[in-house]
């Protein structure tokens, strides 16, 4: 079979400078009730051959964020500005053509719902194998073996004639499955993948995980990972960015911040959510309130009508001034770094045991 390689003229991979950066990102949608502030002022780098797992509660900012370095918002409804770097390209002032050319090739997206990546109207096949003849230049045959190969890959069985089908005649797993084949028919170099495994069961997630690993070991890609599985997150992850609120409040190795969260919504979000030693006897503590609108989000901290903590900083910083967040390992809340220590060593930490 032949196997084509990415773009031969495609540069080595670099050293630790950012493939993807961004910059002070803001995206903001028009709607009748007003303007939803979506992202506000997010900044993170990823390097080639790393994965940057983002978490956050339904409603962060982290599905936005994804579709808008893809170019994929509607710009009559959608405002955006700050920087968005691939590979020393532009992406928010980039046009449409040259989005289009980069998707699916340079970079691709697993989505959480298959049916927004895939049309009703065409099989499976020709879905996987179209984008791969005009990315590729592959003829009509090279590009059915590639799909068929990667459909095996992604589990599905009997892929020569699975490839023949529509899309409806797939169960939702098997279209899951057809979708993530999909975005890896190009060997992507920057992949985004939102929620990949959620509908999928355990072994066929652990299956899934192994192939992306497998994608970014052979070509360096780049891995944006979004998940509620702090247990993935663990496996998958290099550096991790905690969003809230359309912002980024803490970021730093998944090591670092899994073994020593600094930041107040990120103590709450890993005291709710199950614990990746699988231990069932500590009670999950749900965070308190709900996050905010975003048509009018609180001033200061976004976080701060639920923190618990906002009366250990003086002067009402917390309801007057946004926190920042500085490069690399960092929280952007106003306690200081001892008093951060403290709570987590005396409150947080006996609890997340
Ligand atoms: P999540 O972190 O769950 O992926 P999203 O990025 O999907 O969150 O959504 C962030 C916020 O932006 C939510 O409040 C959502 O309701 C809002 N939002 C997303 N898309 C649009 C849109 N096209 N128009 C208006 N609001 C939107
Ligand atoms: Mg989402």
């Amino acid at each position: 079979m032949t196997t084509l390689t990415k773009t031969e003229d495609a540069p080595a991979p670099t050293g630790p400078e950012s493939f993807l950066s961004v910059r002070d990102l803001r995206v903001q949608f028009s709607t009748e009730d007003g303007i939803v502030k979506a992202v506000d002022g997010l900044s993170f780098d990823i390097e080639r051959g790393k994965t940057l797992g983002i978490v956050g509660e339904s409603g962060s900012g982290k599905s936005v964020t994804n579709l808008t370095i893809l170019g994929l918002h509607n710009p009559r409804t959608t405002t955006v500005d700050g920087e968005i770097v691939l590979d020393g390209q532009e992406l928010v002032t980039a046009t449409d053509k040259e989005l289009e050319k980069l998707r699916g090739n340079k970079m691709a997206m697993i989505f959480q719902d298959p049916l927004t990546a895939m049309s009703p109207y065409y099989t499976v096949g020709r879905q996987l194998s179209e984008p791969y003849m005009k990315h590729m230049g592959a003829s009509k045959k090279e590009a059915k073996d590639r799909a068929v190969q990667m459909l095996e890959k992604v589990g599905i069985p009997q892929p020569k004639v699975r490839f023949d089908d529509y899309p409806h005649q797939f169960s939702g797993g098997m279209r899951q499955r057809a979708m993530i084949a999909m975005a890896l028919m190009c060997d992507p170099e920057l992949l985004i993948a939102d929620e990949p495994t959620t509908a999928l069961d355990v072994t066929v997630q652990a299956q899934i995980l192994d192939l992306l690993k497998d994608l970014q070991q052979e070509f360096g890609s780049a891995i944006i990972f979004i998940t509620h599985d702090l247990g993935v997150i663990a496996n998958m992850a290099d550096d991790l960015l905690v969003m809230y609120a359309g912002r980024a409040v803490e970021r730093g190795s998944v090591k670092e911040v899994l073994g020593t969260p600094q930041h107040p919504y990120t103590w709450g979000l890993l005291s709710s959510m199950p614990r990746l030693d699988g231990d069932i006897d500590t009670p999950l503590t749900p965070i308190p309130g709900t996050p905010p609108s975003l048509l009018n989000p609180p001033s200061g901290c976004r976080f701060n009508p639920r923190c618990a903590h906002t009366d250990k900083v003086a002067g009402g910083l917390c309801t007057s001034t946004r926190p920042p967040l500085a490069d690399g390992r960092a929280a952007a809340c106003h306690l200081t770094a001892e008093q951060k220590q403290a709570v987590f060593i005396d409150e947080i930490k006996p609890r997340l045991r």
